[in-house]
């Protein structure tokens, strides 16, 4: 079936958004990607890891990125598996307790103010 309206091509000289991830230090062919995923009992190679992620421009990105994703194994932004786990444990707390609070004051309006 043909159009009555022209075909419509947009132009390819837009300019484009630079993905953050092109200036990480992970992105360097001076390291292999494995140095990023030591082994859990491999204490020097994770403190190598951050280390190279403390010199990495975007660090608290590449961070945010991995909680939000929910990262499991490797070094990110800087935090290992232990410490991902940690905030990702803290962050559950608190959206746990700002529902709590909300559901609370849902249910009882004035009960937040009374509590101080
Ligand atoms: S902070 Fe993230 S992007 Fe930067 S080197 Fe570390 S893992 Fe790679």
């Amino acid at each position: 079936m043909t159009s009555i309206f022209p075909a419509r091509k947009a132009p390819d000289n837009l300019p484009r958004p630079v993905h953050w991830g092109t200036a990480a230090v992970c992105r360097d062919e001076e390291f292999h990607p494995d140095v990023w995923f030591p082994v859990p009992t491999d204490l020097v190679g994770i403190e190598f890891a951050k280390g190279l992620c403390r010199r990495c421009p975007v660090q608290m990105r590449c961070r945010t990125d991995a909680l939000n994703r929910g990262e499991e194994h490797g070094v990110w932004g800087g935090l290992d598996e232990d410490e991902l786990r940690a905030v990702r444990r803290v962050r559950r707390a608190a959206a746990a307790k700002q529902a709590a609070q909300e559901k609370q004051a849902a249910e009882e309006p004035g009960a937040l103010a009374k509590a101080g």
